[in-house]
């Protein structure tokens, strides 16, 4: 059995000016990853390959990989990068196999394509219309047509954060590989609601998401071959954004419908639970600080955690915006780490000046947003060049274990007690090696900003004694009324009324 195992993974912000092109596909690399050189970097780790690499393993077969391509967050994907990773695909299922593994995110916007893995898809069926195609997606993935019509499984992630991204590649990889040997039939439906729930309520540790995505294990536990629930991702005006639920059964359609109406009726009764309501900055860092203030209890140690959950760079945030910092500063907080922003050429003037020097920079600001009615700006700083690094660190929390995060060539400014990451490559404050490879040890600090959303949960949760969740400014803004849809379906709740999930 010879199988092929590929990654095109990309959550396309529409409204995001950060840059997608191939270099941002490359994990740090000169381009992305691909044969051997993949295999010995993804093997054993808690990534989508991974999985795939070990049900591959289990069936004995042989294995090709002819890229793995998975760019963080942010807009749409350049066109020539997009048929990079595409032609790569292509030219390993023509050289012939018996089974195509693919990682896909399932919200993947192109300069020319709404619809980034449903093109892919479609191409791949005009070369082998009969191959059996599994594919991995995020929970946040915006599902089309054009993917449930041309896979063969498919299956997504129960948890956000994504902490069975393996699991969730294992259980599709072994679901497909086992219908090739005749151990099951798969059969697939899948059916969406006119909702468009917000990202900072879809946390599994949270109502609604949680009930639902436990809803769908049970499901799998009860005899379902994989029940996915999708809670979609918002900043993408596409005309598909939003819920969606995909059943795979064993050769059962009626088993397979009766499952997905249950999850959407579910999830539209839910609708108004995932609906965020937005607090105003200044009363947000206020309440922080005034928590602060207070001493720890003996049982909940920690910081208090401000979370700047605006410019989530893992939702396409350009991670350079200077508000919530600004007002932590305004106001105030001292014995403060911050992680982080994104401005190489603050990090270049750093580097320059050297550890220890005295700098002014102005930091943050610089991306456009014009898809927004208002712009961040520079922050001028004036601190001590604390730290230089490389940026590289051991993933080591449940989340990408395994694998190196690379924040490329980093600084820490040192303003009095606040500590900010100054980083080059964007990525998601999850693991609270983002502060330790610097030199900082987060529960040693009074106050920790984030720039993070859901994921900041899987490792900092445990730190931390109380989370206060600060609007900011940016591009994943949590209120929908900052930006214009103009593709997205209409109606569609909560930008619309609707009263039924069938849209009326
Ligand atoms: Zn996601």
């Amino acid at each position: 059995m010879h199988v092929v195992i590929a990654t095109m993974s990309h959550e396309t912000n529409t409204f995001s000016p950060v840059i997608t092109d191939l270099d941002r596909f490359s994990g740090g690399h000169d381009l992305p990853l691909a044969g051997e050189a993949a295999r010995g970097v993804y093997t054993g780790t808690a990534s989508c390959p991974g999985g795939y690499l070990q049900a591959a393993e289990e069936f004995g077969a042989q294995i090709s990989i002819p890229i793995i391509a998975a760019a963080p967050p942010s807009g749409p994907v350049e066109d020539d990068a997009y048929e990079y990773i595409v032609e790569k695909i292509l030219t390993a299922v023509a050289a012939g196999c018996d089974a195509l593994l693919l990682d896909l995110h399932g919200a993947m916007v192109t300069r020319s394509f709404e619809d980034g893995e449903g093109e892919l898809l479609r191409r791949l069926r005009a070369i082998a219309p009969d191959l059996p195609i599994a594919v991995a997606l995020d929970m946040h993935a915006n599902l089309f047509p054009a993917i449930v019509d041309n896979a063969t499984v498919i299956a997504g992630y129960h948890t956000y954060p994504h902490v069975d991204m393996d699991t969730t590649a294992l259980k599709a990889g072994r679901l497909l590989l086992s219908s090739l040997k005749g151990e099951c039939q798969p059969t697939m439906v899948w059916g969406n609601a006119p909702m468009l729930p917000h990202v900072m309520r879809q946390g599994t540790a949270d109502h609604p998401n949680r009930e639902l995505q436990e809803r769908a294990a049970a499901m799998e536990a009860d005899g379902a071959l994989a029940v996915s629930l999708f809670t979609g991702f918002p900043h993408a005006d596409v005309s598909q954004a939003g819920l969606s639920v995909v059943v795979v059964t064993d050769n059962d359609p009626e088993l397979a419908t009766r499952l997905r109406d249950e999850l959407l009726d579910q999830a539209w009764e839910d609708r108004k639970a995932f609906v965020y309501q937005v607090e105003p900055l200044a009363a947000s860092v206020a309440k922080a600080k005034a928590l602060g203030d207070e001493p720890p209890a003996a049982d909940r140690p920690g910081p208090v955690l401000l979370l700047d959950h605006y410019d989530n760079t893992a939702s396409g945030g350009t991670m350079d915006t200077t508000e919530v910092l600004a007002e932590i500063l305004k106001q105030g907080l001292e014995d403060v780490a911050v992680f982080g922003f994104y401005d190489p050429a603050a990090v270049e003037a750093m580097a320059a000046a050297g550890i220890g020097a005295e700098v002014t920079i102005e930091l943050g600001g610089k991306l456009r947003m014009p898809a927004l009615q208002r712009q961040s700006r520079p922050l001028r700083l004036t601190g001590r060049v604390k730290l230089l690094s490389d940026g590289r660190f051991p993933a080591t929390v449940a989340m990408s274990r395994g694998l190196t995060m690379n924040m490329g060539k980093t600084a820490v400014l040192s303003i009095g007690s606040v500590d900010i990451a100054i980083i080059s490559r964007h990525i998601e404050p999850f693991d609270p090696g983002c502060f330790r490879s610097l030199g900082i040890e987060p529960t040693a600090r009074r106050f920790l900003m984030l720039k993070s959303r859901i994921h900041y949960r899987v490792g900092f949760t445990p730190l931390v004694r109380e989370v206060v969740e600060c609007a900011g400014l940016g591009v994943c803004t949590s209120d929908y009324s900052e930006v214009e849809f103009t593709h997205v379906r209409r109606p569609i709740f909560p930008l619309d009324g609707v009263n039924t999930r069938h849209g009326v």
